[in-house]
């Protein structure tokens, strides 16, 4: 069993923190921070609880548990680059991902089987696409990985609906208003992944050199591929 010695431990951190009253009900600077440790506490103690009754139970080993773990986190935007890159080299290819993701993944020997649907979407001259999920944290994991913070915060989730140019500025980026901007919901049963624009410059490179060129945040739709250039600058850093 998971226990605690603080009784106050999982209360929240505005009735610990300004519990005397006092009229002091104002959120201290790095308050969000104390909340995300809070928050983290509790979940940790919730999962651990969770794996111990499956334990107990005998539904789960803690080996079948740790593999689990490893899997997830085995993924990475590396697998994803590897197809764009693929799409990118590759026009017939291309049209087979756009017609049919999953059969086109299982093509490079890639199992996407845990995406119900998988939808992958061109970004051109003319349209852009941008993915979120509204509800949750819905995202292609096994192509990308996990999603990052900013994904699946509530302020993204809103605004890249309500102000989907918006969301993308304040990330660091903005589409051309002459480029439709076109925003696809994430769902539990359909996942999107974003083929960004191949970058002037890399006619004639490899399908393995252009894979650098990928960014995860490319593949979300809220980035451009790298250019050249960028890559040689070693740019490229990830959005949180
Ligand atoms: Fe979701």
């Amino acid at each position: 069993m998971v226990t605690t010695n603080d009784p106050n431990k999982y209360q929240s951190h505005k009735s610990r923190s300004h519990g005397n009253g006092g009229g002091h009900d104002h959120d201290h600077a790095d308050a969000p921070v104390e909340r995300i440790e809070h928050d983290l506490d509790y979940f940790q103690v919730r999962v651990l609880a969770l794996a111990e009754i499956l334990k107990e139970k005998g539904i789960l080993t803690t080996d079948e548990m740790r593999r689990a773990v490893e899997d997830i986190y085995s993924k990475t935007p590396a697998i994803g680059s590897r197809v764009v890159a693929r799409s990118w080299a590759d026009p017939a290819f291309k049209e087979r991902l756009l017609e049919n993701a999953a059969a086109a993944c299982d093509e490079m020997e890639i199992n996407t089987s845990g995406i119900n649907h998988l939808v992958a979407l061109e970004n051109t001259e003319e349209v852009h696409y941008m993915v979120v999920c509204t509800l949750c944290s819905c995202y292609p994991r096994p192509l990308l990985g996990q999603p990052p913070t900013w994904y699946k915060s509530f302020p993204y989730r809103s605004k890249a609906v309500a102000d989907p140019r918006g969301a993308l500025k304040d990330l660091g980026y903005e589409v051309p208003e002459d480029i439709e901007l076109r925003v696809v919901d994430s769902t539990a049963d359909c996942r999107y992944l974003i083929l960004p624009r191949r970058p002037a410059g890399t006619e004639g490179w490899s399908e393995e050199k252009l894979t650098a060129l990928v960014t995860r945040d490319s593949m979300i739709g809220v980035g451009n591929a790298l250019t050249p250039a960028e890559f040689e600058a070693g740019s490229g850093a990830l959005l949180g």
